[in-house]
């Protein structure tokens, strides 16, 4: 093997995906409650999907971002046609997402209020990505360890926790970064209540707030955007992950006072919104906002809540149900690693952060009868453990 030891992974590999199974190399079959990390939002062997990159890829791979291309272009307009942002930046990945992020809130800070204008307040238990400056931004001791020295300039916070945030809120913030719902941190959801508190503290700092919707966003919690259903409006928003339906995207969306910050030369990429991972892109997104679709997504969500509900009622070390539409976790007494091994055995993909908390990220087009299948697996793991 000579792949860097970065990962623990599954023995086998998988070799293909139908509807909201995958399939390894032994033909077995596995309900996929993960998708590839809130990644395929519609699920697989999508002939829309296939075709979009195919006939992009035939036409143009790549010209570099010193060329317009029609498909980034495209995909930007639905961005912004479908948000409260009027300018978008594509990269690819949800970290560079982030770290364009703060580079821009760093920028506006800088000339409307001056150079010391600098300092980024995130949340406790959040996780904003893997480069520098993110692992930073992500507020767990165990992220920093061995990587020291790290920039200047964050702070941490506490998710719904409002005085945490204005003891640390000044002329110096440029910016709060969070995730309305932190998803590797456990499924822990941010009250409508914080939500608005951080806004008009940040309003009353000069500080923009920025929402981190890589996991959240593209339909996942029931909304395009969850900050669209939590009545707080971010002047940024990171989104990747679902957005290219599996190649490589993210972006940044700004509304025009914040985005008029950057001009050529600040900022860049040379893949970013490349035309090929933008058509996979629009595709993802025109279903997503399809009549009916996201509807459906609710549905299936209460649906999906009221089978776990019913198992967090069974047995008394399955302490909480968190989450929105199809991001949802079960906080559990002891660890979960045993119990997701023990679901891959039986032919279901799930996951488990925090070491506590299994997390559910089913595609968006998942079925009430493969709910149901799950939700009869989950109960015979948890009979097996036994203690009700
Ligand atoms: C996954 C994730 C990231 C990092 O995205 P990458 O594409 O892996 O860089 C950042 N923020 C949140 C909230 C995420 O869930």
């Amino acid at each position: 093997m000579n792949l860097m030891n970065t990962y623990k992974r599954f023995k086998y590999q998988m070799v293909k995906g139908e509807g909201n199974y995958l399939i390894d190399e032994n033909g077995k079959k596995y309900l996929d409650f993960l998708s590839g990390i809130a990644v395929n939002a519609l699920g697989y062997g999508r002939e829309d999907l296939a075709q979009a990159i195919c006939e992009t890829s035939k036409e143009l791979i790549h010209s570099s971002n010193l060329f317009s291309n029609k498909n980034q272009e495209d995909l930007a307009k639905l961005l912004v046609d479908n948000t409260d942002f009027d300018k978008v930046f594509f990269a690819n990945s949800g970290a560079e997402a982030n770290e364009g992020a703060i580079k821009l809130a760093r920028k506006y800070g800088e000339l409307n209020y001056g150079e010391a204008k600098n300092v980024v307040i995130t949340l406790g238990d959040s996780f904003h990505g893997r480069t520098l400056a993110t692992i930073t931004a992500t507020g767990q001791d165990s992220f920093h360890e061995h990587f020291k020295p790290l920039p200047e300039g964050f702070v941490y916070g506490k998710i719904n926790d409002l005085e945490s945030i204005e003891a640390l809120i000044n002329e110096q913030t440029c910016a709060v970064l969070l995730e309305p719902i932190q998803g590797e941190g456990g499924v822990k959801v941010c009250t409508e209540e914080f939500l608005k508190g951080v806004r008009s503290l940040c309003d009353k700092y000069g500080a923009l707030l920025i929402f981190d919707e890589v996991q959240t966003g593209v339909g996942r919690t029931g909304s395009f955007f969850c900050y669209q259903k939590m009545g707080v409006l971010p002047d940024i928003l990171t989104s990747a992950k679902a957005l290219g339906g599996g190649l490589p995207l993210g972006a940044i969306l700004a509304t025009d006072k914040v985005a008029s910050a950057f001009v050529p030369g600040d900022h860049g990429s040379t893949f970013g919104g490349n035309p090929v991972a933008c058509s996979a892109g629009k595709v993802i997104v025109e279903n997503v906002l399809s009549p009916g679709f996201l509807e459906e997504v609710n549905k299936r969500s209460a649906y999906f809540l009221s089978g776990l509900f019913a198992l967090k009622e069974k047995y008394s070390w399955v302490k909480e149900l968190r989450g929105r539409g199809l991001l949802l976790g079960l906080e559990i007494e002891g660890e979960g690693a045993s119990l997701v091994e023990k679901a891959y055995e039986k032919g279901f993909i799930i996951n488990c952060t925090k070491g506590n908390v299994l997390r559910f990220l089913p595609p968006l087009t998942i079925k009430e009868e493969e709910i149901d299948q799950l939700i009869f697996m989950l109960d015979e793991l948890f009979e097996e453990r036994g203690e009700n």
